[in-house]
């Protein structure tokens, strides 16, 4: 394939690249073009030359995807490699982290140095520019709670900082305001104070055995499928799972997609599953869910795409 309308970065620009591969449920079609650039100078002198009218998507290590079967239109960004996933130490309770690097890679980097506060990030199998996107969290602590600063890049290629000093980032449950075409790049985080590596070592293992017991974390899944019903905090707060549970859907199966015998609000691809079976399954809960206990689930996870080759 040509691709004439497409600027020449230094990095690698694939046209038709399998996203499956991408993406922890291993569904979903090809990007149009896939670009991996080199660092953030290449990512914005690209997006900056790029026709205005061509979509961007970036993608983390599609934790929290569903890519359709019809693949992405436009340009697929993947923040991939040393330049993306470097974690610094960048002051007494400070890193510096690329937006590529993995949450877990973050936490045991922060541990090493004796900073304390980051363990949380240990749990989520994400990168930081994914959990910043989707402020992520668990046991109680969101990236929020750790973010000092970010830096990323303008759908017409300008660097742009947020937080601390700069404009400020509304946070809330799984969810920022950043533009929807802003692609982070760099992030400065904060620990809550200094401790002892080898014990944050530990609780960092602990938190990864109570994870492997609870979720089905070496399927290929995506996380929780439906965000609870109420907010944090809630008195008797619903939780999604129990209302998944009793509506009769442990187990239940389309196709190659099945809702998680281990943990309900997680959907799996058993093996060959589409992402039309996947959608297919959640929107069969939503409805089992709606019918059972009267409540309308709305999806967490991100789903993203065409939902048939163009
Ligand atoms: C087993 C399992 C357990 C999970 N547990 C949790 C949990 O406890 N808590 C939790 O919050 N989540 C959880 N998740 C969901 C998921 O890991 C998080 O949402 C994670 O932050 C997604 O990161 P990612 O890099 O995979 O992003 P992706 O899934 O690739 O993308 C998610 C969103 O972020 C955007 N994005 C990615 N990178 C960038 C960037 N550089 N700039 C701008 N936008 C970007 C994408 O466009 C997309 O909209 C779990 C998932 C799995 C599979």
């Amino acid at each position: 394939m040509t691709l004439p309308s497409y600027p020449t970065p230094r990095g690698k620009l694939i046209p038709g690249a399998a996203l499956a591969p991408y993406t922890w449920f291993r569904v979903g079609g090809p990007a149009d073009v896939l670009f991996l650039p080199e660092d953030a100078g290449d990512l914005s002198a690209f997006v900056a030359a790029l026709d205005p009218s061509v979509p961007i998507t970036v993608l983390g290590v599609g934790s929290n995807l569903i890519v359709r079967d019809g693949g992405i239109p436009g340009v697929v960004i993947r923040l991939m490699g040393r330049a993306w996933g470097e974690v610094m130490k960048t002051g007494e309770l400070e890193l510096t982290a690329g937006a590529g690097a993995l949450d877990l890679a973050v936490a045991k980097a922060a541990g090493k140095h004796g900073m304390t506060g980051l363990e949380f990030l240990s749990g989520i199998p994400g990168s930081l520019g994914g959990a910043t996107r989707t402020n992520a969290g668990c046991y109680g602590r969101e990236l929020k709670d750790v973010l000092v600063r970010l830096e990323g890049i303008t759908r017409s290629g300008e660097r742009r900082i947020y937080g601390e000093g700069h404009t400020p980032v509304e946070f809330s449950y799984r969810h920022s305001d950043l533009p929807d075409d802003f692609i982070v790049t760099r992030l400065v985080l904060r620990a809550a104070g200094l401790a002892d590596p080898a014990s944050i070592a530990v609780e960092i293992e602990a938190l990864q055995t109570r994870r492997a017991e609870t979720q089905p974390i070496r399927e290929k899944t995506s996380g929780s499928t439906f965000a609870n019903p109420d907010p944090p905090g809630t008195p008797d707060q619903r939780s999604a799972w129990k209302l998944i549970d009793a509506a009769g859907c442990r187990g239940l199966k389309v196709g190659g997609a099945q809702v998680s015998p281990l943990h309900c609000n997680f959907l799996i691809n058993t093996g060959d599953a589409t992402a039309a079976d996947l959608e297919a399954l959640g929107e069969l809960v939503r409805a089992r869910v709606l019918d059972h206990s009267g409540v309308s689930l709305r999806w967490e996870v991100r789903r993203i795409g065409r939902l048939q080759p163009a």
